[in-house]
């Protein structure tokens, strides 16, 4: 994609979609900022709601380049589902401004953040400097990987649909009572499939995955970034090389979006082994749903874990 893709006329935008969007033909249009959001939305709204994923699950997150068949979506959503906690910062709101919807924009009824009714980890105490890199200033972005967050969004998308779609208030609540269902049942297998590892320390190279370790068990004891959003550095590596080594860490998990070159010369000072886990729905093709992209990460992490990982 060009860059210069980015800055086409809305009038030529609007051409594009052919005639005037059309009628609600699927109840309301959802747009959400990722695919797990998306899958969320879908086990609630099931088919009376169409909805459309902006950032694909293998794409990092906190820089999604922009195309103008994003701008496109926004402008005929109903809803508008966002991470929050500034994970979108980078890229959502021009793409928000250019879509002229004003039932999406933030403080209308058509924009949700999912942020506000979770368990939010990392807000930073005190004063934020540039020096402590990109620190996300109200805490860490990446909760949607703890169920128990999960859990949240889903109640949280099912107030809003019904607020805006109340004639399907029901349908929606028992979608939701579905999801909580099988979502427990879930919890339960990879409880106990991470419970004999309780406790065990390992490296990741960004922080996406405090609310993951602390929901399993697990101790995250570096980070392959020296800080937050800031590439690894000559320095950086030889302390967490040392570090490693003396806690006898043994895998070093990695979003599939970074460079392996680092974490790869880490693994082969430390012995430890590289996993390059999913962060989102859709980061891998077989994970389609929010219950699959635990279920693959829990799967590939016992399985490193087993194999000793040394
Ligand atoms: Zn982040």
């Amino acid at each position: 994609m060009s860059k210069h893709s980015t800055v086409l006329p809305f009038a030529f935008l609007l051409s594009l979609l052919g005639a005037a969007p059309s009628a609600n033909a699927a109840g309301l249009k959802v747009v959400t900022s990722t695919e797990d959001l998306a899958s969320l939305a879908r086990e609630i709204g099931g088919d009376k709601i169409s909805v459309e994923a902006i950032a694909r699950g293998y794409q990092d997150p906190h820089f999604v380049e922009a195309k103008p068949s994003f701008i496109l979506k926004l402008h005929s959503a109903d809803l508008l589902i966002v991470v929050g906690r500034d994970l979108e910062i980078g890229w959502l709101p021009p793409l928000l401004q250019q879509s002229r919807n004003t039932k999406v924009q933030p403080g209308s009824p058509g924009y949700l953040d999912a942020s506000l009714t979770v368990e939010i980890l990392d807000i930073p105490q005190g004063q934020i400097t540039r020096a402590m890199g990109d620190v996300h200033p109200f805490g860490n972005p990446h909760y949607w990987l703890d169920p128990g967050n999960g859990r949240r969004i889903a109640l949280a998308i099912q107030t809003k649909l019904s607020e805006l779609q109340p004639a399907d208030a029901a349908y929606f609540a028992g979608r939701f009572a579905d999801f909580d269902k099988r979502l427990a049942a879930a919890e339960k297998g990879w409880d106990a499939a991470l419970a004999p590892f309780k406790g065990t320390k390992i490296v990741t190279y960004h922080r996406s995955w405090p609310n993951f370790v602390e929901r399993f068990g697990l101790d995250v004891i570096g980070y392959v970034e020296p800080k937050p959003g800031i590439p690894p550095s000559p320095q950086h590596t030889i302390g967490l090389i040392g570090e490693m080594k003396k806690l006898k860490v043994g895998v070093i998990l990695v979003e599939p979006y970074f460079d392996l070159k680092t974490p790869q010369s880490v693994a082969r000072e430390t012995g430890a082994k590289v996993l390059v886990m999913a962060p989102s729905v859709g980061a891998e093709k077989e994970i389609t749903d929010y219950i699959q992209l635990f279920d693959h990460d829990v799967n590939q992490l016992v399985a490193a874990l087993k194999g000793g990982a040394r």
